[in-house]
């Protein structure tokens, strides 16, 4: 492998066209898509246009002439195909940590017929807010609900036994990229009478995602990671159509009333997903998540899952055998169905080398502890940038040309 085999992997790619739907730097080699994804080129103007139009000149018409009002279930809708959900059962809003409380809260709820189930079964290499927010809400109920840490993925289905609630997993592990066999741990938690809540935060737009046959009961996801949104886009929740009649949940805002402009002193949800939806979006940055969904559907989530492999797989090759002399360890399954769309090194020098990186155009972060994370977007990521990404990584360790002393901005 050289590179010029990797450029005619490139010349071959069907993929490859896409990348001109994005805008990025010149030079740039972004391997962080899975932290903050690339912006799509048409989301200039359609910020523009949402600002300068829909704000500005039709005002407070636009809710209805804009679509404004329709927008978490239209985005919903058109987000609904790529995770294996239909129509009327997703709604883009909020906050992940917000929907993974109300969809936690509606959860215990609809076990409330069980008092014997208090625990909510987790990893704790779990994602933080995904911990904290369990803890907030078990703790604050102060009805005797505990979360259960587990170490590891073989401990995990022992810990899930007649005393649980609720299994929160994150289906693609944000440090090391592990991804969960979805349908065996949904099966799982079903025997012991359990409901599972899958976090697709690493996974919607990165691995094909069927909630739907892989037996899920309820889903939060991101759409500013793999899905392109922009920073900070509001995020996803998906409640199956079977389990709508008995969602509740506690946020119960106007928005996911039944007539939300009767303003009806009692609170009423609404008949299907709607009654997920809490309060007032921020539409500018809301109206964005299309532009990143529009892309999507310009090619199949099978097609961007053969090339993440492709992609992650000469990445761990090429590390493995060019920078074979130096202290790093794949944190990463080799498995291809235990892989997610990102490759993480560890290094003890993990953050020097990272900053090191990043000063010479390679774009990835790190994750405590010692974890350097680089994330492979299919849409905009050619296997060349993968090869000069290594062939860059490989002086910065050679030359050993990284600062340990170098002081750590607020985000690593
Ligand atoms: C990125 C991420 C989040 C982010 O939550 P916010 O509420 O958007 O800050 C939550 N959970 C997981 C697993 C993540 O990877």
């Amino acid at each position: 492998m050289n590179r010029n085999d990797c450029l005619a992997l490139d010349a071959n790619d069907a993929l490859a066209p896409l990348r001109q739907q994005f805008d990025l730097p010149e030079g740039l080699i972004y391997l962080d898509g899975n932290s903050l994804g690339a912006r799509p080129r048409a989301a200039l103007a359609r910020a523009q246009d949402v600002i300068a139009r829909e704000w500005g000149t039709d005002l407070i018409t636009s809710w209805n002439t804009a679509g404004w009002f329709d927008l978490p279930r239209r985005l919903g809708d058109r987000l609904a195909p790529l995770i294996g959900a239909q129509a009327g059962e997703v709604v883009v809003n909020d906050t992940t940590s917000l929907n993974l409380f109300k969809a936690l809260a509606a959860a215990l709820h609809m076990q409330a017929a069980s008092p014997g189930r208090k625990v909510i079964v987790t990893e704790r290499s779990n994602f933080p807010t995904d911990l904290y927010m369990a803890q907030g809400l078990t703790s604050w109920l102060d009805r005797g609900y505990e979360v259960r840490l587990v170490d590891s993925v073989e401990e995990l289905e022992g810990a899930i036994g007649q005393d649980c609630a609720a299994v929160m997993l994150t289906h693609v592990n944000y440090r090391t990229g592990y991804q969960h066999d979805m349908a065996a741990m949904s099966r799982h938690a079903h025997q012991q009478g359990a409901l599972i809540l899958w976090d697709l935060a690493h996974s919607a737009g990165a691995v094909p995602l069927d909630l739907r046959r892989d037996g899920a009961d309820l889903a939060v996801g991101c759409t500013y990671k793999y899905l392109n949104g922009g920073p900070g886009a509001p995020a996803f929740i998906w409640v199956p159509e079977r389990h709508q009649q008995a969602f509740t949940q506690p946020l119960s805002g106007w928005w996911g009333h039944a007539r939300p402009f009767a303003m009806a002193p009692e609170f009423e949800p609404a008949a299907g997903i709607g009654r997920a939806l809490c309060g007032t979006q921020p539409i500018v940055s809301l109206t964005l998540v299309e532009c990143g969904l529009e892309i999507f559907e310009q090619t199949s989530m099978q097609a961007i899952r053969a090339k993440s492999l492709a992609l992650t797989d000469l990445f761990i090759a090429l590390v493995e055998e060019r920078c074979a002399s130096h202290p790093l360890g794949l944190a990463t399954p080799r498995e291809h169905a235990r892989r997610g769309s990102q490759v993480s090194f560890t290094h003890p020098h993990g953050y020097a080398v990272m900053q090191a990186l990043i000063a010479r155009g390679v774009i990835g972060d790190y994750r405590e502890p010692a974890i350097m994370r680089f994330g492979f977007t299919p849409l905009y990521t050619g296997f060349a940038e993968v090869w000069d990404a290594v062939e860059i990584l490989r002086h910065i360790l050679d030359d050993r040309a990284y600062d340990i002393a170098a002081s750590r901005g607020a985000v690593t």
